[in-house]
């Protein structure tokens, strides 16, 4: 038999959205005359992405990148690689990662020296959800949702072994 585990909300639709029109002016204050390109990390930012983009009074154009580090399991690898590279010429603009979750660190600061490769004229990082007590690699966080305790979340675009994505509040998964 397939147990189904316990989800306990953690963070509402409502709160969601009060944090991404939070984001949105933050952002659309700062990037005012900017060649803003906005690069989404697959695959746990597309809800975040779709619903931030839809805020923002600027013109943006969007890339996606694929990462792994996470299997089956709930705890990283340590070790990250590109899936799917950045196809947007980056050179020059002003580069605006969105990303789900962080957690260690690793995945974040693997990203972004990738994308210093790629001469952006600035790179800012804005995250979802963060948990800063699992912190192993410093990451300094432009823009940020929400600290989420150290438990396992899901929803609003985050998975458990690709389960839950579309769940459209943000919820711990219980032990
Ligand atoms: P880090 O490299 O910072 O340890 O992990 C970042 C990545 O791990 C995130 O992009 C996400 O894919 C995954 N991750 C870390 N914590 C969680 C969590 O609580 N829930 C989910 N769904 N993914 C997580």
């Amino acid at each position: 038999m397939v147990t189904q585990p316990q989800l306990r909300i953690l963070i509402s639709r409502d709160e969601i959205a009060k944090a991404v029109d939070r984001l949105a002016r933050e952002i659309n204050k700062d990037y005012q005359g900017k060649q803003s390109l906005l690069i989404g990390v697959l695959k746990g930012s597309f809800v975040f992405m779709a619903d931030l983009i839809r805020r923002l009074d600027l013109p943006l154009e969007l890339d996606f990148v694929r990462l792994s580090s996470y299997g089956a399991a709930r705890e990283s690898s340590g070790k990250v690689r590109v899936v799917q590279g950045i196809k947007t010429p980056m050179k020059g603009r002003d580069v605006l990662v969105v990303e789900d979750i962080v957690d260690t660190g690793i995945t974040a600061s693997f990203l972004l020296d990738y994308l210093k490769t790629k001469k952006p004229a600035s790179l800012k990082f804005c995250a979802l959800t963060d948990k800063p007590s699992r912190r192993r690699i410093p990451i300094s966080i432009d823009y940020l949702g929400f600290a989420v305790p150290d438990k396992f979340v899901v929803g609003y675009g985050l998975d458990c072994d690709e389960k839950f994505r579309n769940l459209p509040d943000i919820y711990v998964i219980e032990d």
